[in-house]
């Protein structure tokens, strides 16, 4: 059983889950990068030999000498053993590196003139491997190992890359990864091989060999790994036992975390973000690969404790902010709006985990739709629930509107916030910007841009066009910029809305401002001159996520992640705000505080 799920508060990904999310996100973050293998299966063998403890720079380059030098293998076999030395000296142990390219190579030239091959028979030419793509998996395999230099991880690394087997090498950086990550129960001593290819499906084993390597070199060391950089550290009890720690007193814990919407604009206003939860598994996917450093709980938020939160997250202490946007379908317009919608009362786990952690503060959000459910009213509960929990309120929840802070969006959200004793209650953030179309009444505001120009720089797509990675020929790479497919009906339809018309599932963005994204039918409003659904790049850009901003998972799950999210400028209006407040009690922690309803 691996370390992760074993430590676990409450049930969490098994350990084949946990491998698909690890591989999604390797893949996602090193899309397999080149390692510098190569398809001849003799050329490969020379070159895993040379790779051996050694940096890659240094082999390569080493690799390249010799190819450079000898432009058969014959030559290099019946060169000078000084010569080869020479060459190789730079990787280190020369003598010995030279002495087993020769054995290697006179074993080569021993098995083509027994088989027939290479200068020795069928096809002529030069010293071969090639033979071996005959061969079955196991005779190969017994006949790599025997080579001088050549161990079960450099037998299975030509296997995988030379003769395009799933095969899975365990070398230094996957041995140490997966053991950190608890997915193989590895032991001292030599590495089992047949264990850890048995833990990895058959699909993602050289994918996932060539991902960890990358990693192993850039994040997850040897010696002091780089965990506040890793995505991978909601999986590994090491980076796990860290991370609270790292985001310290500006701790914020995340519950109903979604795409990170709101964990990006808290960081943005200086908190750190200590974990998050989330039950749904793309966006808990597109949390992890956004904010690397932040172990994101898949689970329910129902289902969490304080107790469980320390102690998959060792050393939590009473943290800066409980925050949470709990799901609003219960509430929002565009859903049923119906009063035994058990979504409706999700904002009682915020309140009561705020008060079991500990908590200086806590914010909730949610739609305007809150307020009033058929003729509930909620917002009068949810300030209540806070108040017995401890927390002084603001007397009404902050209503703001999306445009009014650089946002290309019309979009408005209710923000509730609780403060601890000692914390004054912040101020309600006042705008920033003004909407495209508004009145310029205060000179020091900024215009927000029209949706027109946010959107200007994208590419013109046709239904079913462009890619999760589009390179555009000015060298740019738009993330996330598939167009959805619509049949030439749906395209004749699309072409005869106007700007602002249309239903709910194709109603046609203005040029100026968006009314509030939603993802009907999961599919996200045409796009204002363009006949067709916008593009999740195109929703993210007007929801305001950077561009870098990756969503994970299939097509469909991702227009509801961009949807369902808190535009990131109001969720750093409100914690610059909350950041004030906090900073002024730790600098007069004994002062009372006047401004509290309490
Ligand atoms: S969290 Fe740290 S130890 Fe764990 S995999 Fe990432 S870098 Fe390695």
């Amino acid at each position: 059983m691996s370390n992760s799920a074993s430590s676990a508060p409450v049930a969490a990904p098994g350990v084949g889950a946990v491998i698909d999310r690890v591989d999604e996100i390797l893949e996602a973050t090193y899309l397999s990068g080149d390692l510098g293998n190569v398809s001849d299966v003799l050329a490969e063998t020379v070159y895993i030999l040379l790779s051996r403890q050694t940096r890659e720079t240094v082999y390569q380059r080493v690799y390249s000498d010799l190819r450079r030098r000898f432009t058969t293998w014959e030559q290099m076999l019946r060169a000078r053993p000084a010569t080869l030395e020479r060459i190789i000296r730079p990787a280190g142990l020369g003598q010995q590196r030279a002495a087993q390219l020769r054995a290697l190579l006179r074993e080569v030239d021993r098995t083509s003139q027994e088989f027939h091959v290479g200068p020795y028979g069928k096809d002529g030419g030069d010293l071969t491997l090639e033979f071996l793509r005959t061969w079955s998996s196991e005779a190969t395999v017994a006949f790599l190992e025997k080579l001088p230099g050549i161990g079960p991880k450099s037998a299975r690394c030509v296997l995988a890359y030379a003769l395009g087997e799933d095969r899975f090498a365990v070398d230094t950086h996957a041995r140490r990864i997966l053991g950190r990550l608890g997915i193989v129960d590895d032991k001292p001593g030599k590495p089992n091989h047949d264990v850890f290819e048995a833990a990895i499906p058959r699909a993602a084993r050289v994918r996932l060999h060539v991902n960890l390597v990358h990693h192993g070199r850039a994040v997850c060391r040897e010696s002091a790994p780089r965990c506040e950089d890793c995505p991978l550290i909601s999986f590994c009890v090491t980076g796990r036992s860290k991370a609270a720690s790292i985001a310290g007193r500006d701790a914020v814990v995340d519950l109903f975390g979604g795409a990170g919407a709101m964990g990006l604009g808290f960081k943005q206003a200086g908190f750190r973000i200590a974990a998050a939860v989330e039950i749904e598994r793309h966006a808990a996917q597109t949390y992890r690969l956004n904010h690397p450093g932040v172990p994101v709980f898949e689970t329910s938020v129902e289902d969490v404790t304080g107790e469980a939160l320390r102690s998959w997250l060792p050393g939590l202490r009473a943290p800066a902010v409980v925050m949470a946007g709990p799901p609003c379908q219960g509430y929002s317009a565009a859903g049923a709006r119906t009063i035994g919608d058990r979504r409706n009362l999700l904002f009682r786990h915020v309140s009561r985990l705020a008060r079991e952690l500990g908590a200086r503060s806590v914010l909730i959000e949610n739609v305007p739709g809150v307020r009033r459910v058929n003729g509930v009213t909620y917002t009068e509960r949810i300030t209540a629930t806070l108040r017995r929990s401890g927390f002084a309120t603001w007397k009404h929840p902050a209503v703001l509107r999306a445009s009014d802070f650089g946002v290309s969006q019309n979009r408005r959200r209710l923000f509730f916030v609780g403060v601890g004793s000692g914390v004054a209650l912040p101020e309600v953030p006042v705008p920033t910007h003004i909407p495209p179309g508004a009145a310029k009444r205060d000179r020091t505001l900024a215009r927000t841009v029209t949706l027109t120009e946010r959107l200007r720089d994208l590419p013109n797509l046709g239904p079913g066009e462009g890619s999760e990675r589009l390179q555009l020929s000015d060298g740019r790479l738009i993330l996330n910029s598939t167009a959805m497919k619509h049949s030439p009906r749906v395209v004749a339809k699309i072409k005869a809305i106007a700007p602002g018309g249309g239903p709910i599932s194709y109603r046609r963005l203005e040029g100026d401002v968006a009314r509030t994204l939603v993802a009907g039918h999961r599919a996200l409003p045409v796009h204002p001159t363009q006949h067709r659904a916008i593009t999740v790049r195109e929703a993210a850009r007007i929801q305001g996520f950077p561009d870098t901003y990756f969503f994970c998972g299939p097509r469909a799950s991702q227009p509801l992640q961009v949807a369902n999210a808190v535009p990131p400028a109001l969720a750093r209006a409100v914690a610059r705000e909350l950041r004030k407040s906090l900073g002024a009690s730790e600098a007069h922690s004994d002062k009372p505080c006047p401004s509290a309803v309490a």
